[in-house]
Order: C-alpha cells, then structure tokens, then sequence
C-alpha cells in the first residue's frame, strides 16, 4: 500500500540528482528615448541583441565584433512589480517551504534598478519589490498548510569594503557591533557569527524589521559615510517546517537568500581618489570573485569552487549553485549611453547561465520525536506481548530488564545445570536466554579462576611467557625444552607445574626446602672442598636430549628423531665403572645411559625394546600384505583383458542366444570365475593392510611415548644419582612412589599386553 509518506520519499529521490539551469533574466529600466536600433528583443521575448554602429566607436574601424546575441531565460521589458515577480521569485519561494534552498540576486550597474527590483520603492505599495512580496508569500502559503507548523526567521546582513554589518542589530542602529562577525562552515552549511536571526511570527513584523534594515542601510550610508549602492545586501528568509502529525520525525529547513548587489560599473577609471576608490577595489574584486566562482561552477571538470576568497562568495557558499534553485535578474538600462556597461552586464548573465544546481531537499530528523515515538512504539509492543502471552497461556512472563535478584537466580540456575542437578534450563524470553549465556560466561571465568588460585596453593606456576623464569628451572632441570613438567605423562598438565618436593609427614624427609632450594643445597664431592656452582651443576635439558654413538638400532633410531637441538657428546668420555662409590666427576650422559638401561630402566628399556620389535613386525607385515595387493591387481588386470579378448571373439562370431539368456563358452566362465575370485581376495588383503596401517600408527605413538619416558626417566635418575645429596638419595630410594617426576614403571603402557588383549577380543568377535 503506498502512503502519502511513501509518495514523498519518492518525491525526493526523484528530484535529486535533476540538475537544473539557473534561470537568468534581463531586466530592463524604463526609459523615453530606447534606442531600438541597438537593442532588439528575440520574438519569444528570451533573447536580446545588441548592435553597435561601427563608427559610434570614435570612428575606429577594425575587425572588432559589433554584434552580441545572448539567450536567457526571459527579458522583462517595461514589466510591473508583479509580473517580474511572477516570472522571478514565485517559483523559488514556493519551493523553499517544500524544503530547496532558493538565491534570488539582482546584478547591474547602479541606477540600473537592483534595488527596485529587489526591495521595491518602499513609499509605494504596489511597487513593492521581490522582498516583501516574498514574505507574503511565504506568510500565506503557511496559513494554506494547515498540515505543517512551519516557523519563518529573517536576517539582514550587509557586505561594506569586506566587512560585515547586521542591519537588523538592535536598534538604534550604531554601525557595527564590538565583536566582529564571522563567516562559519559547518556541516549543516555556512551561517554567519554574530548576525542577529529574527523570528517572525506574522507578516507585519517580518515587515517591519524589513524596513528597520532599509532605514539602517540609508542611516549608515550618512553616519558611515557609505555610498549604499557600493554595498553588497543579503536579506535571508529561514524557514523550517514540521509536520503536525507527531509521528512524522522528519523536517525541512530550507532558506531564501534575496541578494542585492553592488553596482557592476568599472569603477576608478576616471581617476577616482580615496574612499571611492577604496570601494572601488573592494568591489570590482568581489564582483570578479563572484564571476570567477560561478564561472567554476559553470565548469562540470572543476572541483574545487573558490568560495573563500571574498566575503560576499564566501558568505553565500551554500546559496551559489549546490543544491539550491537560482536565479539572476540582471538590471540593464535601456539607455545607448550605458551600452558598454549593459553589454559586460549581459555577459555575466550568459556565463550564469551556463551554471547548473542540483536543488535537493533539506531533510533532518527531529531527536525528540524520534525518541518519543520509539517509546510509544515500545509501549504498544509490550501491550502486544501481553496479549500473545495470554493467549498462549503463559502468564508471569515479564520483559522488563532483569533486576539483580533475576539475574542471580538465572546464575544459580546456570551452576546447578553444571553440576548436573539441573536437567535444562527452561526458555522464558529473550533477555532471559541472553542473560543465561552471560552467565555461563559469569560462570565459567569464576571457575577459570578458582582453578587456577588451587594450581597455585599447590604448585609453583610458572608464566609460559616468562623466560627468566622458564630457564632457571630448567637449569634446576624440572623441565624439559618445552617446558614440560618432567615425568609429567606425555607433558601434558597445566601449563608449566613445578611439583613440590614435599614429603608425607613420617617421612624421613624434614626439609621443606623445594626441590629447587634442595638442588642448590652445595654437593659434597669426595676430595672437593668447594661447593659446586649451578654452572658447574649445569644439568640443563638441552643436554639431556642424547645422542648416543650408533651401537644398536634403538640409538640409531633415537638419534635420528633428537639431533636437532643437541650437542655432540665428547667422544672421549670415560668408560670407567661408576657407581657406588659416587665418583668425583659424574659419567659422561652416553655411559651413564647405558647403565641405566640395565639398571633401574630395564623394565622400560625392555618395554621400550618390546613395543619397537612388534612396531617393526607389523611394518614387515604392512609392506608385504602391499607387495600381495600389487601382484593381485596385475593380476586382475591380466584377467580382465584376456576377457576383453574372448568377449570380443565372441561377437566376431555372432552371438548365441537361448530365453534371453547369453550362452558363453567354458574358457570364459571360467575368467570370469576368476576375476571374482581375485576381486575378493584383493578386498581381504586390503582390509588387512587398513588395519595393519592403524595398528602401526598406534604401535608407533606408543614407542615414541616409550622413548620419551626413557629418556625422562634417565635424566632423573641421573641427577639422583649423580647431584642430590647423599642423605636425599637415601629417602628417594625408600620408595619409588615419591620420586620427583617419576611414574611408577607399571602404568607405562606395554603393547605387548595390550596386543594381547586386542588379539584375544578379535578371536572372541570372530567367534
Ligand atoms: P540600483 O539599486 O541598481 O542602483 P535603483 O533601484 O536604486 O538602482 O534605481 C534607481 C532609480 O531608478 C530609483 O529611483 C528607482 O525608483 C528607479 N527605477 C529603477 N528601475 C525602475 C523601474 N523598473 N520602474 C520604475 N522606476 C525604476
Ligand atoms: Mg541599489
């Protein structure tokens, strides 16, 4: 369905973007001895040319140009009050209350008629110019729109010798006010500081401050000793309109700039002196700045419109083309004595023409309604929930923001569905299902942190982030490169835990030192009396990793996987006996290796042995079910053509048929017997090898694991044995459950048992 207010809308997009002409048109002053000879009108009264006798020119002949036609949108010839009115400003001023900026200016050169034209003789009623009328037309069409509340203000401003003069100031007028007005750009448009806005409720006032302004202009002329037809006069008329439907959030300002302007005359050619001159200057180059910026808006390449550089362009910025309808009168005398004066005037007015606006609306939006509305539509959709509730039986639902009683229980309610004691919790309304999100959010970095506060009462953590630290325990040797807790399993845990070495009370342990302190507690070394420095002590992990000479094929194996961030050991390393008794100088790291692996890690070494011999059994096993698959497929292959042969023969010799039934000879059944036979052995073999490929992926992750444990296992019982004092050795070897790290040897996964209990579940499937 589609509304006034859809109509309007379209309205406005329609006629955005229509560019349009400014209208120009000649105004021509009155006079008793017209020379028609010079001056001719077109028949459609739109054009008018000029016609100069070549020996008027002080008898010169040249090859100057003697004849000028120009093409406007009216020439005004011995017309009233009214009909230029009519033909000018109706247009413009309607359009304003529709929300388009409109520029009405007069241009010519004094006495020519701008100010008839644009104020009217004021002693005259009926010759009364644009200005009032202008008002009484912007007065009745308000009475007309009922619809609308539309409020009218005024300004009256006046450009002298580049300064600005308010000729509405309050009264009397005493020339220019203490602080000087300025002209300011925002993004609403240009407004100038300081002039005074006048709100006009009915015509008779909007009048009389017009006149109050006319009487200020003819005051300063005396007072100031200013030649009023020197001056520039800009009288605006702002108009704002709202719709009464309250509804309606949107507004149109618009304003009606009515401008008179200096005369055009060249000035100071007859060696005019002082004040004249003065204004002279002033007005020749705002005049010219005025024709240089409509010239750039003439010119649809130009960007860049020089605005600023006079005070009567940059006041009416946003009044020169943009989006505003324009018009020129161009004031002329019908006189032959004035011709070179009317011929520059004419020009201006060609090059106005050729400037193109693109009126648009001024459309804002009223903050206060909007809000209100939003509130009303608000209240009428709560009454609509209201009655959707009821409706559907669900009466206590309330959509008010939730207090913090609500939100608690919603909290409560999201910990017990936690816990479990809490099957679901029910869907009441939107909030509701926002505000049980956030509690779980609530919930969740609560538990974040109670986690974290218990690791922390426990344990030492240690920022990931935090080098320093990181490698100072890795100097104490409590964690591997990675950071890994040593003999963490698989190093997984929180982040980096240190675990302390605290000991059951009825331990023969007292210290409560941790395993740190405990590290750095001095060695006493047979025959040293120094204590050994953490240098000297220099246990780090990176030395840890090892590399052992090849001698079988677990260390070829383990050096193929840990090179990267390890040092070769000295090749020369001692091969004595080392313990007990401690020796003075612990064993190189591959020796020692080598005793633990007969030592305390025989049982994981065995493993670790066990796990890698299934691991290799199955790869053996993998790449010979491969080799059988291959040797199938040829097969199949082979098969397949030698049926492609017979099947071929076959119709080379015509085909027998008996009942729809193909008959074929023996040696083809049997190929084709074949093929099936293959095809299902092909899918056995294969079946095999995707299992016998996850077994070696498990069987690997295990031997790897076995590595890691190894090797972990080692590093510890290293430092046991070779840096922790002598009476702490003696409670680390009281049970192995309290060993720093260590993982009791039977919870390391063995695959042969697990093998055995996979083999004998399969045997059980199969049955
Ligand atoms: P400008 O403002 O261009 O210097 P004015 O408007 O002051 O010129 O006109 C000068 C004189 O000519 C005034 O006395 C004015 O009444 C008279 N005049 C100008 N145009 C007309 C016209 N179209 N009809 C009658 N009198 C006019
Ligand atoms: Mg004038």
């Amino acid at each position: 369905m589609m509304t006034t207010e859809h109509f309007a809308a379209l309205s406005f997009v329609a006629r955005m973007g229509t560019r349009k002409k400014v209208h120009a048109f000649v105004r021509v002053k009155p006079t008793d001895n017209f020379p028609h000879e010079m001056i001719r009108y077109g028949d459609d009264n739109k054009s008018i040319d000029i016609l100069l006798k070549k020996d008027t020119r002080r008898g010169v002949v040249n090859n100057q140009q003697t004849d000028w036609s120009f093409k406007l949108d009216g020439v005004l010839h011995d017309a009233s009050q009214d009909l230029v009115y009519e033909t000018v400003a109706k247009d413009v001023v309607s359009q304003a209350l529709d929300g388009y900026n409109g520029t009405i200016m007069c241009y010519g050169q004094t006495g020519a008629g701008k100010t008839y034209t644009m104020t009217g003789a004021t002693e005259n009623y009926k010759h009364r110019g644009i200005l009032p009328r202008a008002l009484q037309q912007v007065f009745r069409m308000i009475e007309e729109r009922t619809t609308h509340a539309i409020t009218v203000r005024v300004s009256y401003l006046e450009i002298y010798n580049e300064s600005l003069f308010d000729l509405l100031s309050t009264l009397p007028y005493v020339g220019p006010s203490a602080t000087p007005m300025t002209i300011v750009e925002n993004p609403q448009g240009v407004f100038i500081k300081g002039l005074s806005v006048h709100l006009t409720s009915q015509e008779e006032d909007a009048f009389s401050l017009l006149f109050e302004g006319e009487t200020n202009r003819v005051i300063a002329s005396h007072t100031m000793n200013k030649n009023s037809s020197r001056s520039h006069c800009i009288f605006t008329i702002y108009v704002e309109s709202h719709s009464r439907t309250l509804s309606d959030e949107k507004y149109i300002t618009s304003k009606i700039n009515l401008v008179d302007l200096a005369g055009s005359e060249r000035l100071g050619k007859t060696g005019s002196e002082g004040r004249v001159l003065k204004e002279a200057t002033y007005i020749n180059k705002s005049l010219s700045f005025l024709e240089q910026a409509i010239i750039a808006l003439g010119d649809q390449k130009r960007d860049h419109i020089p605005f600023r550089q006079c005070k009567l362009t940059h006041a009416l910025k946003d009044s020169l083309g943009g989006n505003c309808n324009m018009v020129l009168v161009t004031n002329i005398y019908g006189e032959a004595a004035q011709l070179e004066e009317t011929l520059s005037s004419l020009r201006f007015a060609s090059r106005m023409k050729l400037v193109t606006t693109e009126p648009a609306i001024n459309e804002k939006y009223d903050a206060e309604r909007m809000v209100k509305n939003l509130e009303k539509e608000l209240a009428l959709l709560k009454q609509e929930l209201a009655i959707h509730d009821s409706l559907a039986n669900r009466t206590l639902v309330n959509y008010d923001p939730m207090d913090e009683v609500q939100i608690a229980e919603i909290n409560s309610q999201v910990r017990r569905y936690l816990e479990g004691t809490l099957d679901e919790i029910d869907i009441i309304n939107l909030r509701q299902i926002q505000e049980v999100f956030n509690q779980f959010r609530v919930v969740l970095s609560q538990q974040e942190q109670e986690i974290e506060s218990a690791l922390r009462r426990k344990y030492t953590l240690i920022d990931k982030n935090d080098f320093a630290a990181i490698s100072a325990v890795q100097k104490a040797g409590l964690a591997d490169v990675n950071g890994h807790l040593v003999g963490e399993p698989d190093g997984q845990g929180f982040g980096l835990g240190v675990i302390p070495f605290s000991f059951k009370p009825g331990k023969k342990i007292k210290s409560k030192k941790t395993f740190k302190d405990q590290l750095s507690i001095p060695v006493r070394k047979e025959g040293a009396s120094s204590p050994l420095s953490t240098k000297e002590l220099d246990i780090s992990p990176s030395k840890t990793q090892l590399i052992l000479p090849p001698r079988d094929g677990d260390v070829k194996d383990m050096r193929d996987r840990e090179t990267s961030s390890t040092e070769p050991f000295p090749s020369d390393s001692p091969k004595e006996e080392l313990r007990p008794p401690r020796p003075s100088t612990p064993p190189s790291k591959p020796v020692a290796f080598e005793d633990f692996k007969n030592e305390r890690g025989s049982e994981i070494n065995r493993i670790f042995k066990e796990n890698k011999s299934i691991l290799n059994e199955r790869r053996k096993r993998a790449s010979e079910t491969t080799q059988r698959i291959n040797a199938i497929k040829q097969e199949i292959d082979t098969t397949k053509e030698a049926l492609n042969v017979q099947k071929a023969l076959r119709e080379k010799q015509g085909e027998y048929e008996n009942k729809g039934l193909m008959i074929i000879d023996e040696e083809e059944f049997l190929l084709i017997l074949k093929l099936k036979d293959l095809k299902k052995q092909y899918r056995a073999e294969y079946q095999d090898l995707r299992d016998l490929r996850a077994e070696i992926q498990y069987c690997q992750h295990l031997v790897d694991q076995c590595r890691h444990r190894l090797l972990t296992e080692f590093d510890i019982w290293y430092n046991e044995s070779f840096f922790i004092p002598e009476d702490l050795q003696v409670a680390l070897k009281s049970g192995c459950s309290i060993r720093p790290g260590m993982v009791p040897i039977n919870r390391v996964v063995s695959l042969h048992n697990y093998l055995k209990a996979i083999t004998g579940l399969q045997q059980v499937n199969k049955k």
